[in-house]
């Protein structure tokens, strides 16, 4: 008999409802903050994002629907196969069942459309004809331009001037799908042309393309464009959970009734959230899940930075939020995992963190790409750098798996394939990657800026 390689569900078996961590926190999220201090308000956010969303962004609602409307665009490639890597197991030699979820299947490549067809199609109930936001290696903007293009709105995407020079792909997907994208800082904003008048060579930095971003959409004199983020933020970590909610139907097919391991790899927050907070749910309720979310050493958000308040970006433009952050200053080293140098992290993952309902891993990039080569020779999927994180992670307890002779069941996300990250691997391949582990004297450093600030309770 052939062997079961995928575990597929067909459209009607597509969830019909969002998993909404917040009301099952053992601790309840700290709000987040604008300036003086004070919690902001929903009307703060309005200039910003559709009243729709912030209603999503604040619930206590456990369950959430999926309207119809957005089921039946995410049918273009959900559900997403659930995968037995029975060649890597092979390879390890290891007696664990792993499982990946393949969100590389999307239009995009990457699990983002999850959540960017959710927020388009909530923008244009609101009325809203026109989408800013901005992109640093490209995944976010290609998959918000694949949104536009189907739900019919105008796309602008602010690309970090550095990226928008050495990655032409990913421009020419946004392209295609009709998005239009200009290089940050650029000359429609006010934030852009300040910039560009003491430092016209500027490579850029997704501080300066979130100022352009945030500024394009609120100075609109219609009123009808607004901004849209790809990770960190609360109805972002919903929207995914699709992923994780299709896993345990998909598990239950063959016969499991619970994973023993579920990895992800943590940039923003929001592909780990996707796969991990449906089991996280059964893990309030008693069952038995070790959670892990990876990421590099380069960016230790999760495994060296304190839990604070901390600007989500470099120009102090957004609220405050309560989350392990590097602090908002933070330089990146240049890894190749583009998706995992965020300085921050989700609250919602933050809080998990804290509350002890997951754990991190930190992995060296070289590790991670000799995992993805791996990954590449046995499954035959070639992984985005990011992805090689949650890789590295399921090899590791593999290979533990083996050492104590059990038959455990990993799950990790396979957030998205590589085939535009090629550059990443000729470097690996070529001997021309280095280790980086971020100093802790640094993130003291980066950290004094932050005296004075509230501390989350
Ligand atoms: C953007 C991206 C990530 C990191 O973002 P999260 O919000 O942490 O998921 C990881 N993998 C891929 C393929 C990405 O495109």
């Amino acid at each position: 008999m052939t062997r079961m390689k995928k575990i597929l569900l067909d459209e009607s078996e597509m969830p019909r409802q969002w998993y909404n961590l917040t009301p099952d926190l053992l601790s309840p999220l700290n709000p987040p903050l604008g300036p003086g201090g004070k919690p902001i308000t929903p009307e703060m956010l309005a200039p910003v994002f559709p009243m729709n969303l912030i209603e999503q962004e604040v619930s206590q609602d456990r369950w959430i629907d999926i309207p119809e409307e957005i089921r039946n665009i995410l049918v273009q490639w959900r559900p997403s196969p659930l995968v037995r890597a029975y060649e890597l197991e092979e390879a390890l030699g290891t007696p664990a069942k792993i499982y990946y979820k393949n969100e590389s299947v999307s239009p995009a490549g990457s699990h983002k459309p999850n959540t960017a067809i959710a927020q388009a199609w909530y923008n244009k109930q609101f009325g809203i004809k026109r989408l800013t936001t901005e992109t640093g290696a490209g995944q976010w903007g290609t998959a918000l331009s694949y949104a536009g293009a189907l739900l019919g709105l105008e796309v602008k995407v602010f690309m970090v001037r550095v990226s928008f020079d050495q990655k032409p792909f990913r421009k020419l997907m946004m392209q295609t799908w009709g998005g239009k994208c200009v290089a940050s800082p650029s000359t429609e904003t006010q934030a852009g042309r300040n910039i560009l008048e003491k430092y016209p060579d500027t490579p850029g930095s997704l501080g300066i393309a979130i100022s352009e971003a945030v500024e394009a959409a609120v100075t609109d004199p219609t009123g009808q464009t607004r901004y849209s983020l790809g990770s960190v933020l609360n109805h972002v970590m919903l929207h995914q959970t699709i992923i994780g909610l299709e896993a345990k139907k998909q598990l239950a097919k063959v016969g499991i009734k619970k994973p023993d391991i579920v990895i992800g790899c943590c940039g923003g927050g929001s592909n780990f959230a996707g796969l991990a907070f449906p089991f996280i749910y059964d893990k309030v309720n008693g069952a038995d899940i070790q959670v892990i979310g990876a990421e590099p050493f380069s960016c230790p958000t999760l495994t060296k930075a304190p839990f604070i308040y901390d600007h989500g970006d470099v120009a102090e433009m957004t609220p405050l939020l309560p989350m392990y952050s590097l602090g908002h200053n933070f330089i990146p080293a240049p890894i190749h995992a583009g998706g995992l140098r965020y300085h921050g992290m989700a609250p919602l993952v933050s809080a998990a963190l804290k509350d002890g309902l997951m754990e991190a891993q930190a992995i060296h990039q070289s590790e991670c790409f000799e995992a993805g080569l791996l990954f590449s020779k046995t499954e035959g999927i070639i992984p985005a750098p990011e992805t090689t994180h949650a890789i590295a992670s399921a090899i590791r307890e593999a290979k533990k798996a083996k050492e104590e002779g059990k038959e455990k069941v990993i799950l990790f996300n396979f957030s998205g394939h590589g085939l535009m990250d090629l550059v990443g691997y000729d470097k690996y391949m070529t001997g021309q990657l280095s280790d980086y582990e971020y100093p802790e004297s640094e993130i003291a450093s980066n950290l004094e800026k932050l005296k004075g600030y509230p501390l989350p309770k």
